[in-house]
């Protein structure tokens, strides 16, 4: 049974943060045991995969806006450094763990690897409530855990970036904290920074238009025009407002339904993402739009649709509604959206699932296209970006594609195999130190 891996780099909805009460750093251990069984891995190598290489537990206090001081508690895991420097976001939540972070940073090694970015694996967690909070508490949050963990990061060591509930601001609050201890301006120790201080065109839209890539690539491969075909999107925040623009403009798909946390409309006639995208910024849902029926967000799930585009949350495609998913492309924008006994339905049913560590790797692709300009002090066109962008989707999810083939497995665990294998064979041409 393929365990579901948990959310990965990007901004996520708090409740997001536990994987249904499961120890999510033993999921990503379990997916590590039954990829190395395929890849007829030794025990040490296994082993390697199945642990992480350093992990910085820091208590730290803050001074609160009433004057008082608070302990907070944060953590930085760097998974493995055989193929590159570690990415990774930070996460702001009260019930980040050490075991979440273990894991988030296990999948970042894998969703990095995919890509083929020269990239190892980390992730990050301050425990705190970020919505209680005031923005100067979280200033001096985000400095001090900056500080403590300064030891480890740096552009050729470690490079964070945003994650639950935090954004640019806080990446601008640590770069300017990395650079004042350096003496000089050292934009590339973090990505997802403002455009002002050296972030890059095109990071604000990358995981949707990554998505959109392999939807397309996907779509080639198995002879479905895009041109009309119909499309339903759960979730219509970055990712999944992005991916349904970018499919209606450049694929010439038809968006039928989309939804967000308060519900969703649907309209065979087609809906336009961008006065969708309008209405919700008016109102602050979806729901309402003029013209649209509603429907609840399971049902768009089971709408006769072409492609399946989860953006939202996890654990929704179950085995309990997976038998009734009809759409043939299921590209999870999302992490982990889709349970282990609901991929081997659909596997069963013929339904080709684009898997999060590649559906929604263009975030993390631009990241590093970010981190590159930053280390060249040259800036690129948003045009740049794109091309760069759409050459590393399609060939990844070519050789994904290719992988599932030779091994009659599904994308998933095509997925992970190609990722696994690109970091077992930096760490055999490296060989164990000393
Ligand atoms: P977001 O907060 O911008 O959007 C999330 C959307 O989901 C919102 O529209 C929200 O209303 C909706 N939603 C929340 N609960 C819902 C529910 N029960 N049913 C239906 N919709 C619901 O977040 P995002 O950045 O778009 O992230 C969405 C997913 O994509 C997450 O799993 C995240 O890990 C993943 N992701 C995002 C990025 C990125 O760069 N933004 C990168 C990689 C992965």
């Amino acid at each position: 049974m393929w365990p579901a891996p948990g959310p990965e780099e990007g901004p996520e909805d708090a409740s997001m943060t536990n994987n249904g009460g499961v120890n999510p750093f033993e999921t990503a251990r379990k997916q590590v045991d039954i990829v190395a069984k395929i890849l007829k891995l030794d025990a040490g190598m296994t082993e390697i995969l199945k642990s992480p290489k350093r992990e910085l537990t820091v208590n730290f206090p803050v001074r609160m806006d009433d004057g008082s001081y608070r302990i907070f508690t944060g953590y930085r895991v760097q998974y493995n450094m055989a193929r590159g420097p570690c990415k990774g976001g930070i996460r702001y939540h009260p019930q980040v763990t050490l075991d979440e972070v273990r894991a988030l940073a296990a999948w970042m090694t894998w969703k990095c690897a995919v890509v083929g970015l020269p990239y190892g694996g980390a992730k990050g967690g301050v425990v705190c409530d970020p919505k209680k909070m005031s923005k100067g508490e979280l200033e001096r949050l985000t400095r001090r855990f900056a500080s403590e963990i300064l030891p480890i990061i740096g552009p050729e060591v470690d490079v964070p970036a945003p994650d639950v509930y935090t954004d640019s601001q806080t990446m601008a609050w640590i770069m300017d904290t990395y650079s004042m201890q350096k003496g000089y301006s050292v934009p590339g120790v973090v990505t997802g920074k403002p455009l002002s201080i050296g972030g890059s065109e095109g990071r604000a839209e990358a995981t949707g238009r990554g998505c959109m890539y392999v939807v397309r690539e996907a779509a080639r491969q198995m002879g479905l025009a895009t041109k009309g075909a119909t499309v339903a999107i759960q979730g219509f925040g970055n990712a999944g407002s992005v991916a349904a623009r970018l499919m209606a403009e450049e694929l010439g798909v038809k968006v039928v339904a989309v939804s967000d946390s308060k519900g969703g409309i649907v309209n065979r006639a087609g809906l336009e993402p961008v006065k969708v995208e309008e209405h919700k910024t008016r109102s602050g849902s979806v729901v309402g739009f003029p013209g649209a029926q509603a429907i609840s967000n399971a049902e768009l799930l089971e709408l006769d649709v072409d492609v399946l585009v989860p953006a939202a949350l996890e654990n929704q495609i179950t085995k309990d509604n997976a038998g009734r998913i009809k759409a043939k492309i299921v590209a999870e924008a999302a992490n982990g959206p889709t349970t282990p006994e609901a991929d081997e339905i659909l596997f069963k049913n013929k339904v080709t699932v684009l898997p999060d560590i590649l559906a929604n790797a263009g975030g993390v692709t631009v990241s590093y296209f970010e981190w590159v300009q930053d280390l060249q002090g040259y800036f690129w066109t948003a045009k740049d970006v794109n091309d760069r962008l759409e050459k590393v989707m399609s060939s990844s999810y070519a050789e994904v594609a290719k992988i599932a083939r030779q091994h009659g497995v599904h994308n998933r665990t095509a997925a992970y195999i190609l990722a696994m294998e690109r970091v077992v064979e930096a760490i055999r041409a490296r060989g164990i130190y000393p």
